[in-house]
């Protein structure tokens, strides 16, 4: 029995991330048709030449692009930090601290409700038209809570983070460098069957330069590739420190020298902007456009966690990133599909091409513009996921 193929037909104007396919960097086509074929398309092209399919969608006349590629966040954790959020919005400053917080509620919490959290976070993410989310430990910090937390997401996304260098586990205040040690140890030996990746929280307050190179060091002998919380806060070693160990992404990049952006946009290391934890934190946002003129790869990406960036919403990431960080619309919703992809190494993702896979946002709206033109509102008309209908 062959697969079932569906025509998408009628679509007003397609990105597809692919110059080889239409115009300009997003490969833009009007009058555009997909064809999918079980998880994968299997054609891209004109509507008026789209082959026959078993089954046949009509867009409309509306706009579709690649299911957004969401390469940074936290969903494995219990409790929520409103009161904290109320007390930031009425004046007092965010610090790396208030993680703990959240790492006590984690840590009572039980598999399954940590797992129905999560479950619930993908699904209000996918109903934004976010079809690849990765996701992070770090809200465990002992070898069990971190191994439960990655074996968890495991279940839900490919694309798993160990993070056990979240913050120094408030039972090691006293003695950081054993914590270290823990995390490049035993706790590293729990999680790494688990994990595609390996992350730490280069900060202050967090871990320093030395620190962060020996954890992501500890996760590259084992085999998981690095990607790094890098200059955030303040200016530091983050960066340097990701693009010199080969790191996926460098994410956060909001406080960069101008040797850090060389840096970035000299190596396959992606800067990941997430404009989510500048509004939650009333902070400055990252300059998308100094990233971007110095030829770096930039993603975007909600940081989702219930800290310092409660939003799971790309959409909402793409307007902030064109109404403040300096992006054109087209910019921030490559960096929100294409460049996900990229920052996770994946090539079968963020794109709408034949043999990638069948991941497409159809949105109300003639074009992918209103993503930023019409902020908060509700675009999602339709989600493919891996060739299956789920909006
Ligand atoms: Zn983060």
């Amino acid at each position: 029995m062959s697969t079932r193929t569906t025509l998408i037909t009628g679509i007003g104007s397609l990105v597809t991330n692919d110059p080889g396919q239409g115009a300009g960097p997003l490969g833009l086509l009007t009058d555009a048709a997909v064809v999918v074929e079980g998880a994968t398309v299997a054609w891209v092209g004109p509507a008026a030449q789209a082959p026959a399919a078993d089954e046949r969608f009509d867009a409309g006349g509306r706009a579709a692009l690649p299911g957004f590629v969401d390469s940074h966040a936290h969903l494995v954790f219990a409790g929520d930090r409103t009161a904290e959020f109320n007390a930031r919005m009425s004046g007092q400053a965010y610090t790396a601290g208030g993680i703990r917080t959240t790492v006590a509620a984690t840590r009572a919490a039980s598999d399954a409700e940590l797992d129905a959290n999560l479950a619930r976070f993908v699904r209000e993410a996918v109903r934004q038209g976010t079809t690849t989310v990765e996701c992070k430990s770090g809200y465990g910090l002992t070898v069990e809570d971190e191994a439960r937390a990655l074996r968890i997401a495991a279940r839900h996304t490919p694309e798993t983070t160990y993070l056990g260098a979240h913050v120094v586990a408030p039972e090691y205040a006293e003695d950081p460098a054993g914590y270290v040690d823990l995390v490049t140890g035993e706790m590293l030996d729990a999680c790494a069957p688990h994990a595609r990746w390996v992350d730490v929280f280069c900060e202050k307050g967090a871990f320093d330069g030395d620190q962060a190179r020996a954890v992501l060091t500890a996760g590259i002998e084992r085999g998981l590739t690095p990607r790094v919380h890098a200059n955030q806060l303040s200016y530091g070693p983050g960066v340097q420190l990701a693009v010199e160990l080969g790191a996926a992404s460098a994410d956060h990049c909001t406080h960069l020298t101008d040797e850090d952006v060389a840096a970035l946009a000299g190596s396959a290391t992606v800067a990941t902007l997430l404009p989510g934890a500048e509004f939650s934190t009333r902070a400055e946002y990252p300059s998308g456009r100094r990233l971007l003129d110095a030829g770096a790869v930039v993603a975007l990406s909600t940081d989702c966690n219930p800290g310092s960036s409660f939003t799971s919403s790309m959409a909402f990431c793409i307007a902030v990133a064109v109404r403040e960080m300096g992006m054109t619309p087209d910019e921030a919703v490559r960096a929100a599909t294409l460049g996900g992809a990229q920052a996770l190494r994946r090539s079968d993702v963020g794109v709408v091409a034949p043999g990638a896979r069948a991941d497409l946002l159809l949105l109300d709206a003639p074009s992918h513009v209103h993503l930023a033109y019409r902020p908060g509102v509700p675009l999602t008309a339709a989600v493919w996921r891996a060739g299956v209908r789920e909006v």
